[in-house]
């Protein structure tokens, strides 16, 4: 597809995330939803992985005596690896947004509306880059990771390797084995003599 047909059909996708607010502001109540799936190249966002290639989009424009309420939320189908084990995980992100526009902005977080055609694709842009960059999630809640010595992976099986952090009481025993080494303790030095 030539460059200019690809970016006529990019206009195309993107007007839909277009709202007559002019229409929707003339009675408070009314509702408006959009619910699209578009590519994430629509937006010139870069995926960061393979299954990240359309967003699910669910919005609500009402219509209210302070502008024009946007909820709902994105979805993104992404995939990865566990932030513990390293092994691959699918797992669909959502980010909720509720946005208020308004015509004269009389609310500190408004953004305001332009023009008769409120363009949310500003908005779906920016959510969709959050589920981009959201956090790698665990393969689950209890995932016990790799062994941070062999680096087994902990949920198949056991390792022999002492990573226990140690009982305070084993330091204090240590720092008197070292004593020994560099000469006999002195009975009348010790913090905590027997008995
Ligand atoms: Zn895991
Ligand atoms: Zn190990």
């Amino acid at each position: 597809m030539s460059p200019s047909a690809d970016s006529s059909r990019a206009a195309v996708a993107l007007r839909t995330l277009r709202v007559n607010t002019a229409e929707l502001l003339r009675q408070p109540g009314q509702r408006r939803g959009i619910t699209e799936c578009l590519e994430i190249a629509l937006f010139g966002i870069d995926a960061p992985d393979a299954d990240a290639r359309q967003v699910d989009i669910a919005l609500e424009c009402e219509s209210t005596l302070q502008g024009v309420r946007v909820t709902g939320s994105v979805e993104v189908a992404r995939s990865g690896e566990c932030r513990r084990c390293l092994a691959q995980v699918r797992w669909i992100e959502s980010v909720p947004t509720d946005e208020l526009y308004q015509r004269e902005v009389t609310d500190a977080d408004a953004i305001e509306i332009e023009t008769d055609a409120l363009d949310l694709a500003p908005l779906v842009r920016d959510l969709t880059a959050l589920a981009l960059a959201a956090e790698l999630p665990l393969c689950r809640p209890d995932c016990a990771g790799l062994c941070p010595i062999c680096g087994l992976d902990r949920n198949d099986a056991t390792c022999a390797c002492q990573t226990e952090i140690r009982d305070d009481r084993w330091a204090a025993l240590d720092q008197l084995v070292l004593d020994e080494d560099l000469g006999a303790p002195d009975p009348a030095e010790s913090p905590d003599p027997p008995g």
